[in-house]
């Protein structure tokens, strides 16, 4: 298959190894910011075939993992509602909120449906004026331009029901926060290819430069991943700190304008809260106010919902790569996928989704101290 098969290719994942290998003099660790892209390494091992040193630590790009619990309780309590039809994408019906989930309101006879599409919930609200349809529109730059739309057209067709619970997050304040942490490890980034694909890389050289780290535009297949890393590493051991795209078959420096401007026309940047790591500054989007009768936080009164975090789930550590998933103690245990104690057991983009079903139960952590590397 064109564009994946010619990105999986053993002999070139070889060639790209062996010029890691002969690149490297000492260790370094880098972040994957996205989900798909810490699958993509568990899955086919890429981080058992790096030269020893070389960490990848996973990080907090997975959009299901990092939509707060009282962002999942608001939706328990609209979804519950006999006037209301709840549609999400079905990833987000298992993630645990304060005391049940999206299909436990559904077994207690709340209408929640999955749909695949935002349009979809909005040809729902058609075919039913009498109900209220809500859509969860959560997600990173990527879902959020399709979600954007759907509310335009809400307003544009005169669909009076529909409205959104919208806990969008935006990338790049993300990283300025990671690297802000007094427990920052990180020296270089593997960015994501699917949101540099909507919103360009004009936010990036900014963060590189304050930073000085490398940030690398990459993308999701296994060659992606070790070509994000051999730029990153060339840059480390070089001393530089650039933006380099490589993903350019999805990639160019001003993104996709079209998805932008719809964008700017429906969302406005606020703080956001991202679960189980706390409020980062403008590091959200919300319905701007042109938009607030679609808004259903507004529409269903539900703002003032707040709520804490299960202690006994570490996916905080894991989301800001403080913390390996199998180094979790409920990890396997208390915490499966089908006793999900957080978020990223649950999501198909979730770190511990990813090493319970790729069986990394007890991969050793990467010590930072100087280790031969080769
Ligand atoms: S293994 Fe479970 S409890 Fe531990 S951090 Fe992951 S989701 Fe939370």
């Amino acid at each position: 298959m064109k564009y994946l098969e010619e990105f999986q290719n053993p002999e070139l994942a070889r060639r790209l190894l062996d010029d890691i290998r002969a690149t490297v003099t000492r260790p370094w660790a880098l972040m994957e910011v996205c989900g798909g892209q810490t699958h993509t390494i568990i899955r086919h091992g890429i981080d058992q075939l790096l030269p020893e040193g070389i960490e990848l630590i996973h990080g907090p790009g997975c959009p299901v993992c990092v939509t707060p619990l009282e962002v999942i309780d608001k939706a328990l309590e609209i979804a519950a509602r006999p006037e209301v039809i709840f549609c999400s994408f079905g990833d987000m019906l298992r993630v645990p909120g304060s005391d049940r989930d999206l299909f436990r309101v559904r077994g207690e006879g709340g209408d929640v449906r999955v749909v695949y599409s935002p349009l979809d919930a909005l040809r729902i609200a058609q075919e039913n004026p009498q109900r209220e349809v809500v859509f969860f529109g959560i997600g990173f730059e990527t879902t959020a331009p399709p979600n954007a739309m759907t509310v335009h057209q809400a307003r544009k067709l005169g669909i009076g029901n529909f409205s959104m619970l919208v806990s969008h997050v935006r990338v790049p304040p993300a990283i300025s926060a990671i690297m802000e942490s007094p427990h920052c490890r990180v020296q270089g980034f593997l960015a994501a290819g699917h949101v540099c694909s909507v919103m360009g890389t004009e936010e990036y050289p900014e963060l590189a430069e304050r930073y000085r780290v490398p940030i690398v535009v990459t993308g999701f297949e296994p060659l992606d991943i070790l070509e994000g890393v051999r730029r990153t590493v060339r840059q480390l051991e070089r001393g530089e700190h650039t933006v380099e795209n490589a993903y350019p078959r999805a990639v160019r420096e001003e993104g996709n304008a079209a998805a932008r401007a719809m964008l700017e026309d429906v969302f406005e940047v606020t703080d956001r809260a991202w679960r189980g790591i706390g409020v980062i500054p403008a590091s959200g989007w919300r319905l701007s106010e042109r938009y607030r009768e679609q808004d259903a936080e507004h529409r269903f009164d539900v703002a003032a919902i707040t709520t804490r975090e299960p202690a006994a789930c570490r996916s905080g550590e894991v989301l800001q790569g403080l913390l390996k998933p199998h180094e979790c103690e409920a990890f396997g245990t208390l915490c499966t996928p089908r006793t999900p104690l957080g978020a990223t057991m649950v999501s198909s983009e979730g770190a511990c989704a990813a090493y319970y079903l790729y069986r990394r139960l007890g991969v050793p952590a990467v010590s930072l101290e100087a280790s031969p590397v080769g």
